[in-house]
């Protein structure tokens, strides 16, 4: 017998819950709010066909879908809390919800965060989710606090989901564990948690990377008023990406999304800062080029010679191709 809506979701989104006063099963959930913290709230909507192909495997589908959301608490640098899951599914079917719920879960395990929440209809398969996190008033990291002088840092490596983006489409011959590595970076980012807390209080601004860095780089940029210089030799790429022809290379790093990294701005002075919370995450911090009071991106090759970015731009849902 199928799996009515109420099963489904006492079988696989209900657990017992750990912070929140109330979660799944009430009309509401009630969430504990530590006083005088403010919530921080982002949304992300993910539908089959636009943002993952229907050949993904569920548990990273779960996975990337939570990851997607803790990477928004990340370049805010909030501490997560709690999330809701509104899920349109064509059908009710087990062998996509168990390892789905599984891949989900596990990743909020690893951050202590805990569903309480959703909507369950059947649809499209569509994937909705609302994480709430905390921060101290006033440390919240904004895209509009870049200033001229600033350094500009990433974390990790960039480019390597939008080069399984081409191999998936055929641009690209990748084979073995080449293919593999490409397609974990596209299917199961790391949110970089840890590492926005560590930066508050020590960068200017911050956003996560999920559209490129050139279209990500110029929303901070507008926000704060300002331009930017960026050293294209400088971008940390993962060897894999450094083994692919240059014109390549160029485009996974400015325009590939779904990296899921955090580009940031600090004052320079605050670099050993930023060196520290990079140890302190985990995670690797490259310093790619310095805010600049005249507005308008420069990209300098290896050569210094500025590239021309005309025709470069972010991914925009409704842009005409
Ligand atoms: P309502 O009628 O108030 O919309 P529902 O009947 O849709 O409530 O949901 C019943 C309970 O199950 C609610 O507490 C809701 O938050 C929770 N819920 C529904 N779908 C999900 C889901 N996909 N994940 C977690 N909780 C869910
Ligand atoms: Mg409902």
């Amino acid at each position: 017998m199928a799996l009515g809506e109420f099963a489904l979701i006492d079988r696989f989104f209900r657990r017992p819950v750990q912070r929140a006063a109330l979660g799944v099963g009430d009309d509401c959930a009630l969430l504990r709010v530590r006083p005088g913290l403010q919530l921080a709230v982002s949304t992300d909507l993910l539908v089959e066909g636009r943002h993952f192909l229907s050949t993904v495997d569920p548990a990273r589908l779960g996975h990337k879908a939570l990851a997607v959301n803790l990477s928004d608490l990340a370049a805010s640098g909030a501490e997560p809390l709690a999330f809701t899951l509104s899920l349109a599914l064509p059908r009710a079917d087990e062998a996509f919800l168990a390892p789905f719920a599984q891949g989900l879960l596990a990743l909020a395990d690893e951050h202590g965060i805990e569903l309480v929440g959703g909507d369950t209809t059947a649809g499209p398969l569509t994937i909705g989710i609302t994480v709430f996190g905390e921060v101290p008033p006033g440390e919240a990291l904004l895209r509009s606090g870049a200033r001229p002088g600033d350094a500009l840092w990433v974390s990790g490596a960039l480019g390597d989901a939008r080069l399984a983006l081409e191999a998936f489409r055929g641009t690209v011959a990748l084979a073995g564990e080449g293919f593999e590595q490409a397609r974990r970076a596209m299917e199961t980012p790391m949110p970089r948690v840890a590492l926005g807390r560590a930066l508050r209080g020590v960068a200017s601004a911050a956003i996560d990377l999920s559209d490129g860095l050139l279209g990500d780089l110029g929303h901070v940029l507008a926000l704060s008023g300002v331009g930017a210089e960026l050293d294209e030799a400088a971008l940390p790429r993962s060897p894999l990406l450094a083994a692919q022809p240059a014109a390549l290379q160029r485009t996974c790093l400015l325009a590939g999304g779904d990296d899921y990294e955090l580009l940031f701005a600090a004052p320079e002075s605050h670099a050993q800062g930023v060196r520290a919370a990079g140890a302190a995450a985990g995670v690797a911090v490259t310093r790619i080029g310095r805010v600049t009071a005249e507005p308008g991106l420069v990209v300098r090759d290896g050569q210094g010679a500025a590239l021309d970015l005309r025709g470069w731009r972010g991914f925009d849902h409704f842009a005409a191709p």
